[in-house]
């Protein structure tokens, strides 16, 4: 299983500014290959180099430096080439797809630069790395991170890691390659319903208010409203910095729920069923606001990470069909619109069975969950 581990660098000012001007320097770079790719149509990275590597060399690039930089501009086509082809740009013909296939790809001036260990090699004792730049190569930059991460790298990194400036901020993203941990055969499953007023609800009863998170989005929501009648430059810089860290928060929360839920399940036994949210989009029945919340990308980003928190400990995890998982009763199955009188109630006409309704939504895909595991692994 392939994670990432982000370290926040602490640059000396002197250090920063050799930082900047590499990022600069192969961004400018990419964006010659780039013209030439685009240009020429050559896009395959061994080709590339043959077009454009003596050219890099000219302007200064090291060799390795050169190398990555016509890597990252053939990897840059050939995601662009796999979303044409899957029509995430629409389809042939249309506007956008026009625009996007109408000019070379081009690089913020400060997009990420990846590195390999030849151009970046990592302290992890004295918490430094030693990293190639074009003011020659900086040795002792200081980068934090916790111990768990630490010892995640030690362990497991491989391959590139990414250089990155973000609001001023220096990190380096690296790869780990983790051995995936043998699943245990699950007593049971937990199921987990995801919401807007509870973020995460389990069967067995825990409710994971996102009380402060959905605070954080009004107060943001009503500030939006007021800077975007302004338009200013400084409010469009205000704006952008809310959202990102709104964003952060609300990355936090779903770790640390995401951990609360599959640390639950380690201490018993149980496996994780969720919702298949994949399924969601494809379905119609999106009427209800609550519903075309759920594509955000914090619903799937919760799910996701509740997932691979899972892989990692060997918890057994499996996604079930969301269909009528609020309207069904959890005690005797019966379907019906008006089982749910209010949105936070839930009360069977059939049976007269009574419980909150995510608790009852969630004690729904825990059956799913047991029911599926049973059929899947039948054999
Ligand atoms: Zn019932």
């Amino acid at each position: 299983m392939k994670l990432v581990v982000q370290v926040k660098l602490l640059p000396t000012p002197e250090q920063a500014a050799a930082l900047e001007a590499t990022l600069r320097d192969c961004n400018q770079a990419a964006g010659l290959v780039s013209r030439t790719a685009f240009t020429t149509g050559v896009t395959r990275e061994y080709d590339l180099r043959k077009h454009t590597y003596a050219a890099l060399k000219e302007r200064g690039l090291g060799a390795q430096a050169a190398q990555h930089v016509i890597k990252k501009v053939a990897d840059a086509y050939r995601t662009l080439k796999a979303n044409l082809r899957a029509g995430n740009l629409g389809a042939p013909g249309a506007p956008r797809r026009i625009r996007v296939e109408g000019k070379p790809i081009v690089f913020r001036p400060h997009a990420a630069q990846p590195y390999d260990d030849r151009c970046l090699s990592w302290q992890l004792d004295a918490r430094t790395v030693s990293i190639w730049t074009v003011a020659g190569r900086l040795r002792r930059v200081a980068f934090t991170c916790s111990d768990q991460q630490r010892a995640m790298l030690a362990a497991h990194r491989r391959g590139e890691s990414d250089l990155v400036l973000r609001d001023g901020r220096w990190f380096l993203i690296a790869t780990c390659e983790v051995p995936d941990v043998p699943v245990t055969a699950p007593d049971g499953f937990t199921g987990v319903d995801l919401g807007i007023v509870n973020i995460a609800t389990t069967s067995g009863g825990v409710r994971h208010s996102g009380k402060s998170l959905n605070a954080v989005r009004q107060r943001n929501r009503e500030l939006r409203r007021r800077l975007q009648a302004k338009k200013t430059k400084s409010a469009k810089r205000l704006l952008k910095k809310r959202r990102r860290t709104e964003a952060r928060f609300a990355v936090n929360t779903n770790h640390v729920i995401a951990k609360a839920i599959v640390t639950e399940a380690e201490r018993t036994g149980r496996g994780i069923a969720l919702e298949d949210l994949q399924g969601i989009r494809e379905r119609v029945r999106l009427r209800k606001p609550q519903r075309v919340t759920l594509h955000s990308w914090s619903f799937h980003q919760l799910g996701a990470f509740i997932g691979y928190k899972a892989r990692r400990a060997g918890v057994a995890v499996i996604y079930v069909d969301p269909a009528y998982t609020s309207q069904q009763c959890s005690a005797c199955g019966h379907v019906d619109r008006a089982n749910r009188p209010d949105q936070a109630g839930f009360s069977c006409t059939s049976c007269g069975f009574a419980e909150h309704a995510d608790v009852n939504a969630a004690r729904n895909i825990a059956s799913r969950g047991v029911a599926d595991w049973a059929v899947s692994h039948a054999a």
